[in-house]
């Protein structure tokens, strides 16, 4: 199987705080629409924090970036902040603290996953956010872009990350557009119904950025 690079890690959180804070005004847009408005500000101030437990921890392996950026979302209200924690939360326990030579999983020198077991983290993470969500796919939710990215990675050639994550991304961003087409079931988005008909799901959009993050950083 593919391996992800010691700087995979950094890269995968750094590339999501970017990507998510320069996105949070058009993700706020569409939860105006399709919602009750406040994704965008519950983006910005998940990775505020995420930014400064970065500044305050100086994360150096894959798991330290990982929490410094599911803590930033475990402080944040709504239903967007609980659920992108924990799948974060689940992406993290994919590395190792244990340091290099130690026989555990992902052990190299920043305790970085292979690209499969990364595979599974994301995974166990849409198993973590339908458990406590309930959300089933098509019912206009993150999921919609989570688990086409799965399945993608599942199908992909386990010896190339960067085209494996490329399949990954492309199928998050089919999936989270497919939401426009979906009435929304769960979550706020879920009181407006047929309302937000025409209008992508912003966590299913914000999902698939996080997707692509992780498809940039692998491509180096
Ligand atoms: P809220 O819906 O409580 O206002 P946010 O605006 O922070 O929460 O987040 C909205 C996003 O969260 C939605 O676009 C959707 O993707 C996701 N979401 C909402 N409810 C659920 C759920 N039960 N399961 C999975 N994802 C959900
Ligand atoms: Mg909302
Ligand atoms: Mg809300």
């Amino acid at each position: 199987g593919a391996t992800l690079g010691e700087d995979f890690g950094r890269a995968f959180i750094t590339l999501t705080h970017e990507t998510l804070t320069a996105a949070a005004d058009a993700l706020g847009d569409l939860d105006r629409r399709a919602g009750d408005g406040d994704f965008g500000t519950n983006v910005r101030t998940a990775m505020k924090g995420a930014a400064t437990n970065i500044e305050n921890d100086a994360p150096s392996s894959y798991r330290e970036w990982l929490t410094a950026m599911y803590m930033g979302w475990l402080g944040v209200g709504g239903t967007s902040g609980p659920l992108f924690g924990m799948f974060f939360r689940d992406l993290a326990k994919a590395g190792s603290d244990q340091g290099p030579d130690s026989g555990e999983p992902g052990s190299d020198a920043t305790g970085t996953p292979t690209l499969e077991q990364f595979a599974q983290a994301l995974a166990d993470g849409q198993a973590t956010v339908q458990k406590y969500g309930e959300a089933k796919v098509g019912d206009k939710t993150m999921v919609d872009a989570l688990d086409p990215a799965v399945v993608a990675l599942k199908d992909a050639d386990a010896s190339d990350a960067a085209a494996a994550l490329a399949a990954a991304e492309e199928a998050a961003i089919a999936g989270a557009r497919d939401t426009a087409e979906s009435t929304a079931k769960r979550g706020r988005a879920s009181y407006v119904g047929d309302a937000a008909k025409g209008v992508i799901d912003p966590g299913a959009a914000a999902m698939a950025l996080v997707i692509g993050a992780a498809r940039a950083a692998a491509a180096g």
